[in-house]
């Protein structure tokens, strides 16, 4: 049987993994709050929805790739709790969260599905823009295997990695766990790269030598490179950034954990945001080094 997918937020994520599922013969509908950004969708031939509502009631499977836990449940629950995705969608069919969200949203979201007789799975991604625009996504689920099965033809059409970490929330808990050491990546790489650019070493030189050691992770080298290359057209907003490190601190903090290298880490994202780099990339945070 060919699955009926919804995509809710088309932003740099969601609008790669919808065409994803268009190009790989899926029936598409799709949503977003900014309807501009479903156009180009709707040429390709996804069905262009009004609301989450209306995007969400005839399908198999919804997928939601939204900013944060607020967007997640004002598209799910809508205004008045009931009026959003959720509420629309058959009993039966599957809800999917692969947005970057606190475990305990994911959790309530998970509790009020199934008293809708809704499936649900997180299943947040590792990977960014290009993975997303080519179908090589990572798939961290959580929930239960009978859902992921059924899920599953989906999720291999966007992503070529799909690992079930366990019951619901272990998705978004192994996500959060797994920015958090993104997040202090990038911070310390533009520390790093910043001081061999004072020092006046050869930063491209550097780049390389960091990239391709120790500490050469790829998001290490990906970044390095958009750093000594000024270039940060948007892979991954800086607030996002910022946010992740909120999330996993808080997440952390339940547990008994004090994060406090995310703490420092998330500082540079935060005063980028409000230098003026809100739209900007990730690696751009260096900037703000670069400017002292
Ligand atoms: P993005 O381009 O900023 O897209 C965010 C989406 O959320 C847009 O569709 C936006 O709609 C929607 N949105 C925000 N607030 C909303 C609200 N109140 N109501 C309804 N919709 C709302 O971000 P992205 O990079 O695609 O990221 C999406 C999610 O994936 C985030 O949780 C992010 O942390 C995670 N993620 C990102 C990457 C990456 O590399 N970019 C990688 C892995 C995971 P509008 O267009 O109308 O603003």
């Amino acid at each position: 049987m060919s699955l009926k997918v919804t995509v809710v937020g088309l932003g740099i994520m969601g609008a790669g993994m919808a065409r994803q599922l268009l190009q790989k013969g899926f029936e598409v509908t799709v949503w977003n709050r900014d309807a501009s950004k479903a156009r180009s969708l709707g040429a390709a031939g996804a069905r262009v929805a009004s609301s989450p509502a209306d995007a969400a009631g005839d399908a198999d499977l919804v997928i939601a790739m939204l900013a944060q836990d607020d967007a997640s449940r004002a598209v799910w629950f809508g205004a008045d709790g009931n009026s959003g995705a959720l509420g629309a969608m058959r009993a039966g069919a599957i809800a999917m969260e692969s947005s970057t969200l606190t475990v305990g949203w994911v959790r309530e979201l998970a509790a009020a599905a199934a008293t809708r007789g809704v499936g649900f799975l997180d299943a947040p991604v590792t990977g960014s823009k290009m993975q997303a625009e080519s179908g090589a996504l990572s798939f961290l689920v959580g929930g239960p295997t009978e859902l992921l099965e059924r899920a599953r033809p989906a999720l291999t059409a966007m992503g070529s990695s799909i690992t079930h970490v366990g019951p619901s929330g272990s998705g978004a808990l192994v996500k959060l766990i797994n920015n958090f050491l993104c997040g202090v990546q990038v911070a310390s790489l533009a520390e790093a790269l910043a001081m061999a650019e004072r020092s006046g070493l050869d930063s491209r030189q550097v780049a390389h030598v960091l990239s391709t050691g120790s500490p050469g992770s790829p998001l290490v080298r990906m970044v390095a490179q958009r750093m000594v290359d000024r270039a940060y057209a948007p892979n991954f907003f800086v607030p996002l950034m910022a946010k992740d490190l909120a999330y996993a601190q808080a997440e952390f903090a339940r547990a008994g954990l004090p994060l406090e290298s995310a703490g420092v880490a998330r500082k540079p994202f935060v005063a980028a945001a409000a230098a003026g780099l809100a739209e900007s990339d990730i690696a751009s945070i260096i900037e703000l080094l670069r400017a002292r």
